[in-house]
């Protein structure tokens, strides 16, 4: 049953035409940028965590709708939570969608995000939904930035 229609919900073409939180954030203490060369998805993160809680993140991105949408949805789980909540929910979100195509969504554990798990059946596509949680995994690593005069 491939389906695009599964794929491409409401919801997705949604975010992808009206992605929120989309812009560069000028005061963000860490960044990064990723890329998905299977598809030519590329985004930044941009995330401002003071004492372990992500206080407010944003993406920039040109690539696919499925990268897009993701990103975008990613960014309004993930504001007021704790950086080791970030974490659960992408080991959560990482499951779902590389699990099998008739195993069951738990949206207590993904919430909306359980958009995207028609992603699955797709295996293409699951890099670009997961391209934005890796992104942050990047920006979550990185030590805050030193003030710099440049
Ligand atoms: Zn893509």
């Amino acid at each position: 049953m491939l389906d695009l229609q599964d794929l491409y919900q409401e919801v997705i073409v949604d975010h992808n035409k009206h992605p929120r939180n989309f812009h560069r954030m000028e005061d963000a203490n860490r960044t990064a940028e990723g890329f998905n060369p299977l598809c030519g998805d590329r985004l930044n993160v941009y995330m401002k965590v003071v004492d372990g809680v992500i206080q407010d993140v944003s993406f920039e991105a040109s690539g696919c709708a499925i990268s897009v949408a993701s990103a975008s949805m990613m960014t309004q789980q993930l504001k007021g939570k704790t950086e080791q909540e970030a974490d659960t929910l992408f080991h959560h979100f990482q499951d779902m969608v590389t699990a099998d195509a008739d195993a069951p969504v738990d949206a207590g554990q993904v919430g909306k995000l359980a958009a995207l798990a028609g992603v699955r059946r797709f295996p293409m596509r699951v890099k670009c939904a997961t391209l934005c949680w890796h992104t942050l995994k990047a920006a979550q690593a990185q030590k805050p930035q030193a003030a710099t005069t440049e």
